[in-house]
């Protein structure tokens, strides 16, 4: 059997996987590991082989060591680079801009116009930098394949991809919308007319990636039409700790008002606002908790979010003109019930009907949740961004 080391690399974090192209979206990989707190005095790795976890707690100071010392304990535990046959090494890219639309076999020349995306996710393209090149030098003689969180969104229509600003400064600046999760929007829209047995080239359909960071996008004959994404991962759907979509004019009124820097606003719409803005927590199982106990804050800021949801959900069905699909995925759109209930409720007048039996049902297999009238289908489709990557890296380096 042959795998893909699926390399997710963080400004103080590694996260990879070792995965076999050909399973499926809820088999667990070989292997799993994050190296954290990178830089910090107290750093740690944890490894995961088939079920059972280890942890070693140690000083980390940069990604070189950090992987390296990756590496010597997969290969103690049997699953390292000597032993197993990578056929590659897939490196998840944030920022892919207006260059990339497919993955690319990386080189010297790629990597410098990752390096030059650096202005557009100053946060994530340096840090993808860096495992890159740290794995590169590692592991020389493997194929390393850079896989775009924007590359499914660089063909949307200029109508949904353009922003109605300043046309010279849009352009000096590289300002348009280019969406992120596009490879788990991807992943999900191409199981979900297998799922229907429909033919993929007319299906039109909603995919909603609801984790921890959220986003909806409109998909026609597997392209995307529309998404909820932007110039960063900030707009959009209510999520965890950002924002989504909030007036433009409230960053202004920020900085004149409460003479916030541009920094500490940054920090608030990203990280100290979303759910957990509104309720303190951002893990949806600890809303829920809180809305069961009649706190009010986690019952306002959960309808804050639905009714998010719901603005996409009713845009996209307007673009798309015909909705074949509606499909939820991710941590919250594959757990919560009663999200996926609240989403599309009341919309029978649109051929939407969830059937609350089948939405109760856990599995994790990709399966329908609506009725057998309902004209728009609703499915739970579980997504796997790092089979996703093996997968592409396979499809690039073996044909
Ligand atoms: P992801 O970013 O896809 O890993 O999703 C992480 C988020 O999924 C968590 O922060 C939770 O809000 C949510 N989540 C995970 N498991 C459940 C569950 N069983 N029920 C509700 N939400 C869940």
């Amino acid at each position: 059997m042959m795998y893909c080391l699926v390399i997710n690399s963080g400004s103080s974090s590694i996260k990879f996987q070792i995965v076999d192209p050909e399973s499926s979206a809820t088999d667990e990989p070989l292997a799993s590991g994050l190296v954290e707190q990178i830089g910090e005095p107290q750093g740690a790795i944890n490894i995961t082989v088939e079920g059972e976890k280890s942890r070693e707690e140690l000083e980390v100071v940069n990604h070189t060591q950090g992987l390296k010392r990756a590496f010597e304990l997969l290969d103690a535990r049997g699953v390292g680079p000597s032993q197993l046959d990578f056929f590659a090494v897939g490196h998840r890219v944030v920022h892919g801009g207006k260059l990339f639309s497919e993955p690319v076999l990386i080189d010297a020349q790629i990597e410098s116009m990752i390096e030059d995306l650096i202005p557009l996710a100053p946060l994530h393209n340096p840090a993808n930098l860096d495992g890159i090149r740290v794995a590169r030098e590692i592991l020389p003689d493997l194929p390393h394949v850079a896989v775009f969180d924007t590359a499914f969104f660089n063909h949307m229509p200029p109508a949904a991809a353009l922003y109605a600003i300043n046309n010279e400064v849009a352009s000096q600046y590289d300002i348009r919308r280019y969406g992120f999760h596009g490879t788990s929007h991807e992943f999900i829209s191409q199981q979900v007319p297998k799922v229907l047995g429909r033919d993929p080239e007319h299906t039109r359909q909603i995919t909603l990636h609801l984790g921890n960071g959220a986003s909806a996008a409109a998909v026609h004959n597997g392209r995307a039409m529309d998404t909820s994404m932007g110039l960063t991962p900030l707009a959009g759907l209510v999520m965890g700790t950002r924002t989504g979509d909030i007036d433009p004019g409230i960053i202004f009124h920020l900085a004149r008002e409460a003479q916030m820097s541009i920094d500490e606003i940054d920090v608030l719409l990203n990280k100290k606002s979303g759910v957990k803005g509104l309720a303190g927590v951002n893990d949806f199982r600890a809303l829920r908790e809180m809305i069961d106990d009649g706190n009010s804050d986690a019952w306002l800021a959960y309808n804050i979010y639905i009714h998010q949801l719901r603005r996409f959900i009713g845009s996209y069905m307007i673009i798309l003109g015909r909705v074949d699909a509606i499909t939820f995925a991710a941590g919250v759109g594959e757990n919560d019930v009663e999200v996926r209930a609240d989403a599309l409720a009341d919309l029978e007048v649109y051929g939407i009907k969830i059937d609350p039996e089948r939405n109760a049902v856990r599995s994790d297999e990709p399966r329908e949740i609506s009725t057998d009238d309902s004209t728009v289908k609703v499915l739970v489709v579980p997504t796997n961004e790092e089979l996703a990557i093996a997968q592409k890296a396979a499809a690039l380096t073996q044909g």
